[in-house]
């Protein structure tokens, strides 16, 4: 991939953006398996406050929320824009002048770009246009985790903070639930890129209040899964040590469109949050390690909340993490 903005947008024209490789003509209005033409769709711009601390601060995240997925796990926790396809189109302008409106209505903290990877040109375009507008604001990239390489290497030059998830250590679990035997791999070469380009998060490395660059790996523990979140630790630990920030994240909740569905079937483990036990040995599993970047999200913190909106979104609402 050549990091040049028109190269970038006929990637549309045969869309290889992704590992799934579709090479549909999204210019023509096809569609792969992300769901999404050319054209930009959003379903959500907004100040949120549900990120972990360095990134919503106190002004909250610019966040962006991209229609569509390039991989739509069947659990997927924002199942209203990823599978059911909520969203507007959108210019690359538009939303560019939304973003300018949150910084001088909130101060935003960051602009933060969520599941962009299907749109991967038209937010490289955004950057600029924010550029143009003098905002410099930190750009950050929240991910799924399963990137191709050259995607990554592209966004050199337009992100200061990655925050991908990493999902699976086990690529039978990863085939089963996201239709990505090669996402273990695929994260982690990503991530490998992602701490090269901007090293680890400075929240942890520079002890600052608010995160202005570097790479922070979220994984969300799963109902009867508990070997891979520690298998997920170990590989972080392998690669990278125990310094990596990692916020390990308990608030699976099962999506109300998705239970009893088809697609739900067999894998009626993923029908119920995760237990208090569950949590326990994944997070005593990473003390063990001596991982010692890390936010935390104990499931009785979550549970306790009377309002999880913070936590679990409903697009349909004009604020979709309104507290
Ligand atoms: S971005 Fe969409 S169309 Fe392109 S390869 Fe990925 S899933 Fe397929």
């Amino acid at each position: 991939m050549i990091n040049n903005l028109q190269l970038l947008f006929e990637n549309y024209q045969r869309c290889t953006l992704c590992p799934r490789k579709c090479g549909v003509n999204r210019s023509n209005g096809q569609t792969g398996y992300c769901g999404e033409t050319d054209q930009l769709r959003i379903s959500s711009v907004g100040a949120h406050f549900g990120e972990e601390p360095p990134i919503s601060g106190s002004n909250g995240s610019g966040t962006v929320f991209f229609s569509g997925c390039s991989l739509k796990c069947y659990y997927c926790q924002n199942y209203q824009i990823s599978f059911a396809g909520l969203g507007s189109h959108f210019s690359c302008e538009q939303v560019a002048d939304k973003i300018k409106e949150l910084v001088d209505s909130n101060n935003i903290h960051n602009v933060n770009f969520v599941t962009p990877d299907h749109f991967l040109p038209h937010t490289i375009r955004i950057v600029e246009l924010l550029r143009e507008k003098n905002i410099s604001l930190p750009i950050l990239y929240n991910t799924s985790g399963y990137q191709k390489l050259a995607a990554v290497k592209a966004l050199e030059n337009y992100a200061d903070i990655y925050l991908p998830d990493f999902k699976y250590a086990d690529p039978i679990l990863a085939k089963e639930l996201s239709k990505a035997e090669d996402y273990p791999e695929r994260a982690l070469n990503s991530l490998i890129e992602m701490v090269r380009q901007k090293g680890f998060m400075d929240s942890f490395t520079e002890k600052k209040t608010i995160a202005t660059k570097g790479v922070m790996v979220r994984h969300l523990i799963l109902p009867d899964q508990v070997q891979n979140s520690k298998d997920v630790l170990m590989t972080l630990f392998l690669e990278f040590g125990k310094n990596i920030p990692i916020s390990l994240m308990s608030q699976y909740y099962p999506p109300e469109d998705l239970i009893d569905s088809a697609a739900f079937g067999e894998y009626k483990f993923l029908n119920r949050n995760i237990t208090l036990p569950e949590f326990e040995e994944v997070y005593e599993h990473a003390l063990k390690l001596g991982l010692r970047n890390m936010f935390v999200q104990f499931p009785q913190d979550f549970r306790s909340k009377k309002d999880k909106t913070d936590f679990v979104p409903d697009f349909i609402k004009d604020k979709p993490f309104q507290r």
